[in-house]
């Protein structure tokens, strides 16, 4: 399912934007907070400029998951 948004992210961003976001990210990475897992507050690999379409446990609409509270709310579905 995120492989299939992925693929259709690629079609719809220039090659030179997505490029762009991988560099800001990437070097802005030191100075960057990680983002906190919405749920429980534990810290999650991701930087907050870290494109939420290149992170996974993300839940659009609520904010960064860590992986134990990813997988629990994952069960409802
Ligand atoms: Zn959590």
């Amino acid at each position: 399912m995120r492989l299939e948004f992925f693929l259709e992210m690629n079609m719809i961003l220039p090659s030179t934007v997505q490029l762009a976001v991988l560099k800001f990210s990437k070097s802005s990475q030191e100075d960057d907070p990680k983002d906190k897992c919405v749920m429980c507050g534990k810290e999650t690999p991701y930087p907050k400029s870290t494109h939420i379409d290149f992170r996974d446990y993300y839940v659009e609409g609520c904010g960064q998951l860590c992986g134990d509270c990813w997988n629990k709310t994952d069960s409802r579905a």
